[in-house]
């Protein structure tokens, strides 16, 4: 069967981290039967997921990079098939420029994007939260249970998304970004960095399929009433 290359699968919702569900629901086997390349976290908000050819790795809180095998299960996901189109270079860039230059790539905020930025970085900062032991806190208090990684001068990947700020709370709105070291050994969600001289590639997606955790109790029974969308501002920021 070929591959569908058009659509981004998402396991679980944005949302229900907010409420610390953090407990994994699906094991990482089947989400690789949706995607090869994506981003994630491990059960428990173990540290951040970089998944790429197929191979899925983990920057855990201690900024170790490890292989993560088929049984773990994940809580929160993106996966897609890669498909991605050549967009340029992009060079001496800081964050907030490359967020500028990206958007001028996509062309659109109205798409859901998987991004690719391959070539060398300064002054990285990724982040990868401590792995939480039930009963969870919520999204708002793991700013204080998170660890920050920094490089100066790093060759590597950067793999994510963009999602339309509209899906607030199903997806994380805007650039949801993760970089891993060509070197395998630093990595996380990147808090900030200065593109020195990189590749990029898109891919675009006319379909998005949001899995749902339907045989979790605790999702099935949270209260998703209140400021859901402005816990995620406040945990996001
Ligand atoms: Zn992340």
């Amino acid at each position: 069967m070929a591959k569908d290359t058009h659509s981004l699968y998402q396991h679980g919702t944005l949302a229900l981290l907010v409420p610390g569900l953090y407990d994994g629901t699906q094991t990482v086997g089947e989400l690789l039967q949706h995607g090869d390349t994506g981003i994630g976290t491990l059960s428990g908000l173990d540290g951040e997921l970089i998944i790429d050819q197929g191979r899925v790795y983990q920057v855990n809180s201690a900024g170790a990079v490890r292989q993560v095998s088929a049984d773990e299960k994940v809580p929160f996901a993106n996966v897609h098939y890669a498909d991605f189109q050549a967009a340029g270079s992009i060079s001496g860039t800081d964050y907030a420029e490359t967020q500028a230059a990206l958007l001028q790539a996509l062309g659109s905020r109205n798409l859901f994007v998987a991004i690719r930025l391959q070539g060398t970085f300064t002054a990285v900062r990724t982040r990868a939260i401590t792995k939480q032991q039930p009963p969870y806190a919520g999204l708002a208090a793991m700013a204080a249970r998170q660890h920050e990684f920094t490089r100066d001068t790093v060759s590597g990947t950067v793999i994510g998304y963009y999602s339309p700020q509209v899906y607030a709370g199903a997806v994380s709105p805007g650039f949801h970004l993760h970089f891993l070291s060509a070197e395998h050994d630093f990595g996380g969600h990147i808090l900030d960095l200065t593109v020195q001289n990189a590749q990029l590639a898109l891919q675009k997606f006319t379909d998005f399929q949001l899995h749902l955790p339907t045989e979790s109790t605790a999702f099935l029974t949270q209260d998703f009433g209140g400021d859901i969308l402005g816990d995620i501002q406040k945990a996001e920021n």
